[in-house]
């Protein structure tokens, strides 16, 4: 259940089963209770209809019990026989001594043992009255009856019993367990449905959110707002809570990015000063050899400096959309030949071998000159810096429908499917102790710049490789840049 709505489906089933339970647990027991009151008094009803009926016939009549002259045992006279017959259910009539008087066609039906449960009470109601519950065993099963006195019906007659079966009545609840335990599966059934598809409709705009904070996470879009909707419910306090965070983590980007800029804006001129003073001290007559060779070094890591902080100030005017590009028509083909010359004049001095395979015609493709030249200059000399001597490096391209595609390829290092992933990344580097200093010197901005670049341009930017086998960067360029190909934050 790894969803809320899957949750709240679940929770609101199981709700509703504990629910449906306890209302037909209540249902089935008042309906029992009020059946078997029915069933009481309609026993009763009986019982003291004949009470009065054999009360009445004595005054009538005199002495209703006559000697049977066949057994010599006490019978109802024929004249009120007719009229006990007459009633439904257990009826059962009993004299002073314990002679059984009249037995209803229902009682005489069942066994002497459970008759004696119908008898007993009947016995026992000579003086007081008492309802009770009798188990005949099928198919009767359980009778309530109501056994009471008769008195005023003359001395041979002591008590009655009436009793009604609850076979029929008791059935019904049960009917109704019976019902709703097949009905409420269905139930359950529908209404989890139902509250699955009310949940994930109460629970979508929260997804809606959660892809529109993805959307603005990316890092690029931290100026742009969360849709808060006016219903002024949590979902609307949320929108504006994660708003509100929103403006606060762009208004610390910003102070992060103005900071690097002034930074690198602030080096810039003591760095020009540092190298310019350096290398006039270098050109000075009397410099000793060993002044000198400490001066170089100097010298470089100035460079190095200086070079850094233009990339910085690059990176931080381009995350401030402050590096706008200059468009113009440029013939690739005259661009690659321009910076493999470059390449090639590097790549004899580390003993790699630098080929181009160029366009046989020219490739005209909207881009900044400067940028591109960066861009090709940048996986150039990477290609190269990462290649041991006697390898190879290869720049291709190829024109599609409405694109360009030039990899540059080499036979170096490699790099590890760890790190492969990071390699845009700023001042990322793989692990140093490949990359030895002087000889593969930088500091991990290079590629994100290109990355940059690329992306400015509308394009997309990939890299291949393999540890020890070589890598391959190929990037993709419309041939027409979106017109609004502002510059953009890597
Ligand atoms: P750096 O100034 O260190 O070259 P980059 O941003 O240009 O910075 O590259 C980042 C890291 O990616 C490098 O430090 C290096 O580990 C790896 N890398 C880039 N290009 C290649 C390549 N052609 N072959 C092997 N590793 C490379």
């Amino acid at each position: 259940m790894r969803t809320i709505r899957g949750r709240l489906a679940a929770s609101y089933a199981v709700a509703l089963a504990g629910t449906m339970f306890v209302f037909g647990l209540v249902i089935y027991l008042v309906q029992r209770r009020e059946n078997l009151g029915e069933l009481d008094d309609r026993a009763r009803l009986e019982a003291n209809l004949i009470a009065a009926t054999l009360s009445e016939a004595y005054r009538a009549r005199g002495e209703l019990v006559v000697t049977d002259r066949r057994t010599g045992r006490p019978v109802l006279a024929s004249e009120v026989s007719p009229f006990l017959e007459g009633i439904p259910g257990y009826v059962v009539l009993v004299g002073p001594d314990g002679d059984v008087l009249h037995l209803s066609a229902d009682a005489r039906a069942v066994q002497y043992a459970q008759l004696l449960l119908l008898l007993n009470p009947v016995f026992r109601a000579d003086s007081t009255a008492e309802f009770g519950t009798a188990d005949l065993g099928a198919p009767a099963g359980l009778v309530r009856y109501y056994a009471r006195p008769v008195t005023g019906a003359g001395e041979q007659i002591a008590a009655v019993l009436s009793g009604v079966s609850t076979a029929g009545i008791v059935l019904a609840p049960r009917h109704l367990v019976y019902v709703m335990l097949a009905v409420a599966p269905l139930i359950l059934l529908a209404s989890t449905l139902i509250g699955y598809l009310l949940a994930a409709r109460t629970l979508k705009p929260v997804d809606g959110i959660v892809d529109e904070v993805e959307a603005i996470s990316d890092g690029r879009s931290l100026h742009k707002r969360l849709a808060a909707p006016e219903t002024g419910d949590e979902l609307a306090r949320l929108s504006r809570t994660l708003n509100a965070m929103l403006a606060r983590l762009e208004r610390s980007f910003q102070a992060l990015r103005r900071f690097t800029a002034d930074a690198s804006h602030e080096l810039k001129t003591p760095l020009t000063v540092l190298r310019s003073g350096i290398e006039r001290a270098i050109t000075h007559p009397r410099v000793t050899p060993e002044v000198m060779e400490v001066l170089d070094e100097t010298l470089a890591e100035v460079n190095r400096m200086a070079e850094t902080v233009d990339a910085l100030l690059m990176l931080a005017r381009a995350d401030e959309g402050r590096a706008p590009l200059h468009l113009e028509t440029i013939d690739l083909r005259e661009l690659l030949g321009e910076v493999s010359e470059t390449a090639s004049l590097l790549g004899e001095q580390a003993a790699v071998d630098v080929t181009v395979d160029m366009p046989d015609h020219p490739v005209m493709l909207g881009a900044d000159r400067n940028r591109m030249r960066q861009l090709l200059m940048n996986l150039l000399t990477n290609a190269i810096k990462y290649t041991p001597a006697g390898g190879t490096v290869a720049i291709e391209s190829a024109v599609r429908e409405h694109e360009v595609v030039i990899s540059v390829r080499d036979t170096g290092i490699g790099i590890g499917p760890g790190d492969l992933p990071h390699i845009f990344d700023r001042f990322w580097r793989a692990d140093p102790a490949r990359s030895r200093t002087g000889e593969r010197s930088g500091v991990g901005l290079g590629l994100a710049i290109s990355k940059w670049i690329v992306e400015a341009h509308g394009g997309t930017i990939t890299a291949e490789s393999r540890l020890g086998r070589g890598s391959t960067f190929v990037v993709t360029l419309p041939l027409e840049p979106p017109s609004a190909a502002e510059a953009d934050g890597p």
